[in-house]
């Protein structure tokens, strides 16, 4: 028997937004998440969630680390919302499950049923439904559900790789932008500051800074924590690394102009989980200098008034989650990298 479908849809799913009529899905407020699909969409059975950090971070602090109330805000948003943004910082992150339908005027008519891809746009304008949680993960932002989610036309997504498991793909995918940033940004030899360099976008992007700025080049990376710091180390790709608050930006433009001879930084990518950090980025960024912030929690605002309050002449790049062939660049690291790829293995998957 064939299939039914509800129409045409809009390439960008115009025509899944409840409310406020007339925008995109992402900054809606409401978004139709029924698993009975238009012509141009495809339907997947969800099973895990990758909760982007910042939006992790700030459902712990509003409901603790119990997985149980983590679970009743997320199922609570999603079944406000129709998708899994946080109402407080915007931000969604990604999912991994099964094709289920193939809408016949889906660009990708070779997905078939059944083929396990992740999704690599946000979460924030998924149409997402959950039918149940069945486990948290508070050490790794993933959860397990059972529910489903639409993909539009414009929709990207990345079949999953048989040489590597699909929560370790599912780790570095949901941060895919910045490490492919990073390779696209960073010359040989140049001075590249990590902010947050020992979280999960931050290793990657040291990664790629080594790559690209070759041995003459100078890495440093900064982050908080003890563990933060540890895992730096472990890695073995920064020059320098400086243990610092980010929020603190007197301190840390006195620590890279230590670890620059004054020079400061050519580019400081910040993939930090909390607000307050961009004048830290800014401070260390030499004049005409670039800074790429991959950060949720960034303020426009802080940096564009920031930066001029303090007369510093820098690029500021705002963290596109997409660049093309960032999935790629970042499962190969997986490949590339044996500390990483066993560092993740024990993080995430
Ligand atoms: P993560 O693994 O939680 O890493 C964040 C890092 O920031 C951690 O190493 C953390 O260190 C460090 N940090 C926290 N507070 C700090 C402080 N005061 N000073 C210095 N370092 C501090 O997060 P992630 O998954 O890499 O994500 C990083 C950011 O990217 C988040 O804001 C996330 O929302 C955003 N993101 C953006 C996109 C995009 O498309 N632009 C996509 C995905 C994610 P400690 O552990 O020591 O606290």
């Amino acid at each position: 028997m064939s299939k039914t479908y509800r129409g045409p849809g809009s390439a960008y799913g115009i025509h899944r937004v409840i409310n406020p009529k007339g925008v995109l899905p992402q900054p809606a407020e409401q978004l139709d998440a029924s698993p009975h699909i238009f012509d141009n969409e495809l339907l997947v059975d969800v099973d895990i969630l990758n909760i982007d950090s910042a939006s992790f971070t700030q459902i712990i602090s509003e409901v603790g680390k119990d997985p149980g109330a983590i679970a009743g805000r997320i199922r609570k948003i999603t079944a406000d919302r129709g998708k899994m943004q946080n109402p407080v910082t915007g931000s969604g992150g990604m999912f991994i499950g099964r094709v289920r339908e193939v809408g016949p005027d889906f660009p990708d008519q070779d997905l078939e049923p059944g083929d396990r891809i992740a999704s690599l746009v946000s979460l924030s304008l998924t149409p997402l439904r959950i039918e149940a949680v069945l486990g948290v993960n508070v050490d790794n932002d993933q959860v397990e559900i059972r529910g489903t989610a639409v993909l539009f036309a414009s929709g990207l997504y990345a079949r999953l790789p048989v040489d590597i498991p699909q929560a370790l793909a599912l780790s570095v995918l949901d941060v895919a932008g910045a490490p492919a940033q990073t390779a696209k940004m960073v010359g040989n030899g140049d001075t590249v500051l990590v902010v947050g360099g020992g979280g999960k976008s931050g290793l990657l992007c040291l990664h790629e800074a080594r790559k690209h700025a070759g041995s003459g080049g100078n890495i440093i990376a900064l982050d908080y924590s003890d563990e933060s710091i540890e895992r730096i180390r472990g890695c073995g790709l920064a020059d320098h690394i400086i243990q610092a608050d980010a929020s603190d930006a007197l301190d840390v433009m006195e620590k890279v102009s230590e670890a620059t001879d004054g020079r400061m930084a050519d580019l400081v990518i910040n993939s930090v989980n909390i607000p307050g950090t961009e004048m830290a980025c800014i401070l260390s960024t030499r004049d005409r200098g670039r800074v790429y912030f991959f950060s949720m929690a960034t303020s426009f605002t802080r940096a564009a008034l920031g930066a001029e309050g303090v007369g510093k002449d820098v690029e500021m790049i705002i963290g596109n989650g997409y660049t093309r062939g960032h999935a790629e660049t970042a499962l190969n690291i997986l490949r590339e990298n044996r500390e990483i790829r066993e560092l993740y293995t024990r993080l995430f998957a």
